[in-house]
């Protein structure tokens, strides 16, 4: 299978959002440039897990570079729910972060889930450079992005991700809109 290398830069828009019941939920990162549109699935973790890394990469951004502007997170919500068709071109195993600091832009790299990912566990690589380092034949995807557009793609995606189900008051587990089997309640008077 010949491999994908795309490179949206700059997207013209990104977003993450999930589509489905609560608790069935699938989350989706979502790149535009113009007309190219590039979607990939993703778990609620990653998302979670890219929003404070991407916190953490800011202000060691704004550390080395003390004369960056504060990237705004603000964002238009009617702007940030998925665009259909919903066509995922691959699930991502690993998504990474880089900076072009010449123009000031981030790169979100999200790399596909390969049947090697569970085996080396070990492949640490520094992702230092955004454009190398990629040995193995995984599909890869490289989104250029300001680095406002970035935040306000991770503040909407931990915004999506607590909408799940609600958390049963008694057992601390999520409820399915069907009803839920409460092992607390079970057997107890409440
Ligand atoms: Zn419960």
């Amino acid at each position: 299978m010949p491999r994908i290398e795309i490179d949206l830069n700059p997207v013209t828009h990104i977003t993450a959002d999930a589509i489905g019941q609560p608790g069935k939920r699938v989350f989706y990162i979502q790149g535009q440039k113009d007309d190219q549109v590039v979607t990939l699935i993703v778990e609620k973790v990653q998302i979670q897990t890219l929003a404070l890394g991407l916190e953490d990469f800011l202000s060691e951004l704004s550390q080395r570079f003390p004369d960056l502007p504060e990237a705004s997170g603000e964002y238009d919500e009617v702007l940030m729910h998925i665009m259909p068709p919903v066509d995922p071109l691959f699930r991502v195993g690993e998504l990474a972060l880089g900076y072009d600091s010449d123009n000031d832009t981030a790169i979100l790299i999200a790399r596909e889930i390969t049947n090697q990912d569970e085996e080396d566990e070990q492949a640490e690589d520094e992702a230092g450079d955004p454009g190398l380092g990629e040995e193995s034949d995984a599909n890869v995807v490289r989104f250029w992005c300001t680095r406002a557009q970035l935040r306000a793609m991770c503040r909407w995606g931990l915004e999506v991700a607590s909408q799940g189900r609600p958390i049963c008051p008694y057992c601390g587990q999520p409820m399915d809109p069907e009803g839920h089997f409460c092992p607390k309640r079970n057997g107890h008077k409440h």
